[in-house]
């Protein structure tokens, strides 16, 4: 605590991001559901052209600043995903466009709703705006209650499949929720829909009051770069430019902007990693079972599991001693689950082991 704070910095609790150690290559790290593959090949020669190309490197575009509207990483966006510029928006990740989000549409007049269990940024960016944040209790521990979502006032916030629960939604119960909120702002995080969830983004010509916010981080490998996007109706869409501009204008970099529209647009790439991806979750999946752990049916690239006779901390301190790192968080109701990241074969075999020597021994 410093003399310097003022009272919002005092209040806050921050977002605590999962870990990444100095040298990542020394561990298993299946902590932060990144992707285990690199990004398409495309990526590193959109990036390279930008610096000058491959002969010159040079880097002289570096002078100049980027598109404010990150235009051809939106323009990808559009063609990959059938949207106007109109409803697009891209930011600096999509932690950022949800904090714009919350700037832009709620206050402290207007309360947003939200799953208990889901990520748990949500309630930082709530306290920050001061925004009154309600949690709406889960089913089971870990299923989202869209009945007692639906009767309740406010915004919502959902992540669409939730995290770190791994669970998705059906389309018809967001329909639903976006029908009963017509007068509030539905936010669906569709961080990692890629992996098994249904998109809502085409319900956004027929709801105005929905945003769809989706990450590059996850499914098109590219955590590192930091891009986002958030697909809406276009007033909502420039509501969010209006905060951004009154923040700051440039928020993707020329890398970012270049490296983005590469990815988004390199299909085969992304379903080919993408199955990788799939069925690796579903092998590890399998296995877990075999040695007693029970987890809900995934829609993403990472597992949520639990074990009947040992702890999820006790499992999370063995893994770590052994250089595996997964997330394992304590919050109420899911104190005794572990967030894995679906890794390589490789990487998934060793964790298959290291378990086996704490389990069977
Ligand atoms: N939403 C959810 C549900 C996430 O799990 C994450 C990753 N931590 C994000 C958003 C943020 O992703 P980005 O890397 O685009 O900021």
């Amino acid at each position: 605590m410093s003399r310097f704070w003022n009272d919002r910095t005092k209040g806050i609790q921050p977002y605590v991001p999962g870990e990444q150690p100095e040298d990542p290559s020394a561990w298993v790290k299946i902590n932060t559901n990144e992707n285990p593959y690199p990004p398409s090949p495309r990526v590193v020669e959109a990036i390279l052209s930008e610096m000058g190309g491959k002969q010159s490197l040079s880097g002289a575009n570096l002078r100049l600043y980027p598109s404010a509207e990150a235009a051809p990483f939106l323009d990808a966006v559009c063609e990959r995903y059938g949207l106007k510029r109109s409803q697009v928006f891209a930011g600096n990740g999509s932690d950022e466009i949800l904090a714009f989000r919350f700037m832009a549409f709620w206050d402290k007049n207007r309360p947003v709703i939200s799953p208990a269990v889901t990520y748990s940024f949500y309630p930082v960016y709530a306290s920050i705006f001061d925004i009154p944040y309600r949690a709406i209790p889960m089913k089971n521990d870990i299923e989202v209650d869209c009945d007692a979502i639906a009767v309740q006032k406010g915004g919502v916030v959902l992540a669409n499949p939730n995290a770190p629960t791994s669970i998705a939604l059906p389309l018809d119960d967001i329909r639903r929720i976006l029908e009963a909120h017509r007068d509030d702002v539905v936010l669906v995080d569709e961080a990692y829909v890629d992996y098994g969830g249904e998109s809502a983004i085409g319900l956004i010509t027929e709801f105005d009051n929905l945003l769809v916010v989706r990450t590059l981080s996850k499914s098109y490998s590219l955590a590192g770069m930091r891009i986002g996007f958030a697909a809406g109706n276009p007033e909502l869409i420039e509501g969010l430019r209006r905060m951004k501009d009154s923040f700051n204008s440039y928020t993707i970099d020329r890398l970012a902007i270049v490296a983005g529209a590469a990815a988004i647009l390199d299909r085969d790439y992304f379903d080919r990693t993408r199955e990788m991806v799939l069925a690796t979750r579903e092998r590890t999946a399998e296995k877990l079972r075999e040695l007693g752990f029970a987890m809900p049916a995934s829609s993403t690239n990472f597992l949520f599991v639990t074990h009947p006779e040992h702890s999820a901390k006790d499992i999370f301190s063995f893994l770590k001693e052994k250089k595996i790192l997964v997330r394992h968080f304590n919050t109420a109701g899911i104190e005794n689950y572990l967030r894995i990241t679906i890794g390589t074969d490789e990487e998934m075999d060793r964790l298959l082991s290291v378990l086996k020597e704490f389990i069977v021994g």
